[in-house]
């Protein structure tokens, strides 16, 4: 008699490239499955582009808060955060909007290989699920079943500033103001003697340390900045949806594929949720366009008519915006309602899709005789 019931070969391992939160959040995903799993780092380290920034794991998105969030999706809250309910703006005259939040508005989260960080506890929980992660393995082909989660391959968006220590009170602050960050905003953030100051800029890459320094100087005139042993930080941000996020048979996740928030930037729920999408396309054999179409499209479109209407406004319409958000109670759930699909954003995305990616196109940085961030470090020095 011939055995009919043989065990069936075990499944080659899942190859992922890149261990940032969205390949991390995938590779999380297929080892509590009981997949095996490979994560190709190209960095001796997770995080290494961040080296020890503070971020802000944005909780408006979602009625539930994020940290209940991920732990539904599997994911590890183990990071330190420091929770934000309140915040200092300034609009381009110095005036001063107070905004505050009896919910999380956000929280705090160090980047990077650092103890506490949220890229090290992502890495922790992988591996002490089975995942082999390789360090310094740069993946530039992919066989087999496997995600690419690389992160940006184009800059839309540019943050640059210092790392810094101080003695200033822990604290964030953002200034409004297209003289200092065209089209976004700048921002101070101080939590236990460390800070981050940044201009987050979506145009006008050509005149990145004009843009740097007129941020020092404002917030130095307006909060008192004070910076010691500084150190140059900064990275850029890919913004688009795509039609399709497969490269082949390979589902894209992250800022890989372009999945980011378009208003402001705030990019790594979307690159976690993405990459526990893709690896549950491949548990299932459900299609992931399908899938993050369905879950993270309709908030990314909003997202995109959000950037357009902000990049429309100029000094005044922030100075507005500003003085509105600063009267409002309930700041979370109002920022809520502005990220959700609605009958005017629905009918206003043909275009602002149309104005986005001609913005995309934008000539503020055609690569030439440059010297900002993207063109320094290029596409794939990450
Ligand atoms: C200065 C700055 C500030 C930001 N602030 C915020 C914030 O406050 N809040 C927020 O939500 N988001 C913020 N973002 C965006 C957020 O950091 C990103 O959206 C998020 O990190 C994207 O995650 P990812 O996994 O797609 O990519 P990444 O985090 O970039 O990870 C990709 C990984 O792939 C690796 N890699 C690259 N090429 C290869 C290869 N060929 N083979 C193997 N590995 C490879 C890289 O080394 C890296 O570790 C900020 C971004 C910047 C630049």
């Amino acid at each position: 008699m011939t055995d009919d019931k043989k065990t069936p070969a075990p499944k080659a391992p899942v190859k992922i490239a890149g261990a940032g939160p969205a390949g991390l959040a995938a590779a999380i995903t297929l080892a509590h499955a009981g997949r095996q799993v490979v994560v190709h780092e190209a960095h001796q380290e997770v995080g290494h582009r961040f080296g020890g920034d503070f971020q802000g794991l944005e909780n408006w998105t979602t009625k539930e808060d994020v940290l209940s969030v991920l732990e539904a999706q599997g994911l590890t809250t183990s990071f330190d955060v420091v929770p934000s309910h309140n915040g200092t703006f300034f609009d381009a005259r110095g005036k001063c909007h107070k905004i505050k939040s009896d919910e999380v508005l956000f929280y705090l989260v160090e980047r990077g290989p650092g103890s506490g960080a949220l890229d090290t506890a992502l890495l922790e929980q992988a591996q002490s699920l089975g995942v082999e992660v390789r360090f310094n393995s740069r993946l530039d082909q992919m066989e087999g079943e496997g995600i690419l989660a690389v992160g940006p391959r184009a800059a839309d968006a540019i943050a640059v500033g210092y790392h810094f220590e101080t003695d200033m009170a822990d604290g964030f602050w953002a200034i409004c103001d297209n003289e200092l960050a065209p089209q976004g905003y700048a921002y101070l953030l101080v939590i236990n003697g460390r800070g981050t100051v940044k201009s987050c800029m979506f145009s006008g890459f050509k005149q990145e340390k004009l843009y740097v320094q007129r941020t020092l100087e404002a917030f130095q005139r307006l909060v008192g900045l004070e910076m010691k042993n500084p150190k140059p930080h900064g990275g850029s941000g890919n913004f688009h949806i795509p039609h399709s996020a497969y490269s082949g048979l390979h589902p894209l996740v992250g800022e890989q594929a372009g999945f980011q928030d378009t208003l402001w930037g705030f990019g790594m729920r979307l690159a976690i949720s993405s990459g526990v999408l893709a690896a549950q396309s491949l548990l299932n054999g459900e299609d992931y366009d399908t899938l993050w179409q369905r879950e993270l499209k309709p908030q990314m479109d909003t997202s995109v008519v959000n950037r357009v209407l902000y990049s429309l406004m100029g000094n005044r319409g922030y100075s507005w915006c500003l003085r509105s958000l600063s009267n409002k109670t309930d700041l979370r759930e109002s920022l809520r309602r502005q990220y959700q699909p609605s009958l005017p954003k629905r009918l206003l995305a043909p275009w602002a899709k149309r104005r986005h990616e001609s913005m995309r196109k934008d000539v503020s940085c055609d690569h030439i005789d440059c010297h900002c961030i993207w063109c320094r470090g290029g596409c794939c020095d990450d």
